[in-house]
């Protein structure tokens, strides 16, 4: 096990330009556009509550120092440069990516919404129709707990398969994590071709903020929500 600094800073340097190059891209499709102006209203009236405010601030600051933390400390551990072939990059990814889903699933299900945090989760669920800047409305706790979930999963991958992963994928795994994730909370009325992939993803986590008891505690996937019988249909979303 070596202390790859470097291929963290690679690690870092993909993720930043992957989603500054992602967000060009898909703003330049004017359907989007149209999107995001609906979600940037919205959220300016949610952000005009000095108490909203507040916790995305809190949320934001305990994210970036949980990120950093886990960037110098355990990362150059898990990464390095070494190029792999495509099929290997992809388990990788899908690896990372899944075994978070399952312990986001648990701890949603379990711990969210069972007794220990019902409370601090019952702040992110005052949110009935998401928008945008409602994937931030989050207590810092759960922040730093779905964080870690995330996180964790890298060095778990690393020690299952026996070997630091590559920087790239990990960015683009990472990427997808944290991109899902605000989509999940994004509002989003576009159910016609090519949009209609976006649209379903949107309303599938909106339908558990609708009634949240009642399943979609998964947040990158549908697989854990299918295989154990937590499965809710999309609702229709009035306009925020
Ligand atoms: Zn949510
Ligand atoms: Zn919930």
């Amino acid at each position: 096990m070596s202390y790859d600094w470097k291929a963290a800073l690679v690690f870092v340097g993909t993720l930043a330009l992957l989603s500054a190059v992602g967000r060009f891209l898909a703003f330049q499709v004017p359907a989007l556009q149209r999107m995001r102006a609906l979600n940037r209203e919205a959220d300016r009236a949610k952000l005009s509550r000095d108490r909203f405010r507040a916790v995305v601030k809190d949320n934001n600051r305990v994210g970036l120092i949980t990120n950093l933390v886990f960037y110098v400390t355990i990362l150059p551990l898990c990464v390095n440069l070494e190029p792999r072939p495509l099929w290997r990059q992809g388990v990788d990814i899908v690896g990372v990516l899944l075994v978070f889903d399952l312990f986001y699933y648990l701890t949603h299900r379990f711990v969210f919404h069972g007794r220990l945090l019902r409370k601090v989760h019952a702040l992110h669920h005052q949110a009935r129709t998401p928008t945008y800047i409602d994937a931030l409305y989050v207590h810092p706790l759960e922040t730093f707990i779905g964080l870690v979930l995330f996180l964790g999963s890298i060095p778990l991958i690393t020690a299952v398969t026996g070997g630091p992963l590559n920087a790239f994928g990990m960015a683009v795994a990472t990427l997808t994590f944290t991109q899902l994730n605000q989509l999940n909370h994004t509002y989003v009325n576009l159910p016609y071709f090519p949009f209609k992939t976006v649209d379903y993803i949107t309303s599938i986590h909106a339908a558990h903020h609708v009634d949240m008891n009642q399943g979609n505690f998964a947040t990158l996937t549908m697989l854990y929500d299918w295989l154990f019988g937590t499965l809710e249909q999309p609702v229709s979303r009035p306009a925020p």
